[in-house]
């Protein structure tokens, strides 16, 4: 059933948009998102969020930073899904921007469904996830004709790491991306290995991805944990292990485009 509804700040019924930010370009939002965030009364976001993604919100709407640190988690996640409901039970549209996709370990369902739960409307602007980000902005395809048919995107936190069963999401032919898999590299080539992963397969880190700090380390499987140690990466960070990873460019592949000449025509 298609479900749609004004974006307009003026309608009287708050709602939520849960909004993809991308990986950190303001250039990578889509449309929508750029006219949600100029149209929220309030925008909550968490730490990944480029500043000049900032921005683009009104000067008058209020800004909410809900950012979760490793060491010290400011606002839990039934608080902040609590706040978002609120507001818009208050009248206000509310945008809660995310980092890359909502959808993609960035907690978008949990949301989704408090509003749900709540009866506030809430709909879901995607992003582009770290992923797609990454191995555009270092030319590295994900699926490749002669290299890759399938790709999988997994969570390589620690807290769950071990029950996860990655049997058969890497090898010939496929591509496995890896978010927040830092802390857990050693396990996670361990792991692949005893899958029987040669530890020759090549491997790629790719750090602050599509931005203009971004870094990218390459090497093979069995010396992934020292690369993170040698070369010091830090958060965010995507590991990417398959065939592709040897194609990832160790100098951004972008270049400047023109501005819209109409952007500022309504
Ligand atoms: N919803 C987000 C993911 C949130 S989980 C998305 O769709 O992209 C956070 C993890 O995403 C980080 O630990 C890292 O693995 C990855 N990540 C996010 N932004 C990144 C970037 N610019 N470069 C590399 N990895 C990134």
């Amino acid at each position: 059933m298609p479900f749609t509804h004004s974006l307009s700040r003026h309608a009287s019924g708050g709602r939520i948009s849960l909004v993809g930010a991308g990986p950190g370009d303001p250039d990578l939002l889509t449309v929508r998102a750029a006219r949600a965030l100029g149209a929220a009364d309030v925008v909550v976001h968490d730490g990944l969020v480029d500043p000049r993604i900032l921005d683009l919100v009104r000067p008058e709407a209020l800004l909410i930073n809900v950012a979760k640190r490793r060491d010290h988690h400011s606002m839990p996640q039934d608080a902040i899904n609590a706040l978002l409901v609120a507001e818009a039970q208050s009248g206000q549209y509310v945008v809660r921007l995310k980092g890359g996709d909502p959808f993609i370990f960035g907690r978008g369902g949990e949301e989704m469904e408090a509003a749900h739960a709540a009866g506030v409307p809430v709909d879901i602007i995607p992003g582009i996830t770290a992923a797609l980000g990454c191995a555009a902005g270092v030319g590295m395809p994900l699926t490749h004709r002669e290299l890759a048919s399938s790709v999988t995107f997994v969570a390589g936190q620690k807290r769950d790491l071990a029950a996860q069963d990655w049997r058969g999401l890497a090898g010939p032919g496929r591509t496995l991306v890896i978010y927040m898999g830092l802390a857990t590299a050693a396990d996670t080539s361990a792991k692949l290995m005893a899958d029987g992963q040669p530890a020759s397969t090549p491997v790629a880190i790719i750090e602050n991805g599509a931005r203009p700090d971004a870094r990218v380390l390459r090497g093979r499987l069995d010396r992934l944990a020292d690369l993170v140690r040698e070369h010091n990466v830090q958060s965010p960070a995507l590991i990417v292990v398959g065939a592709v990873a040897a194609y990832a460019a160790l100098t951004p592949q972008t270049f400047a485009i023109p501005a819209l000449e109409n952007a500022e025509s309504e």
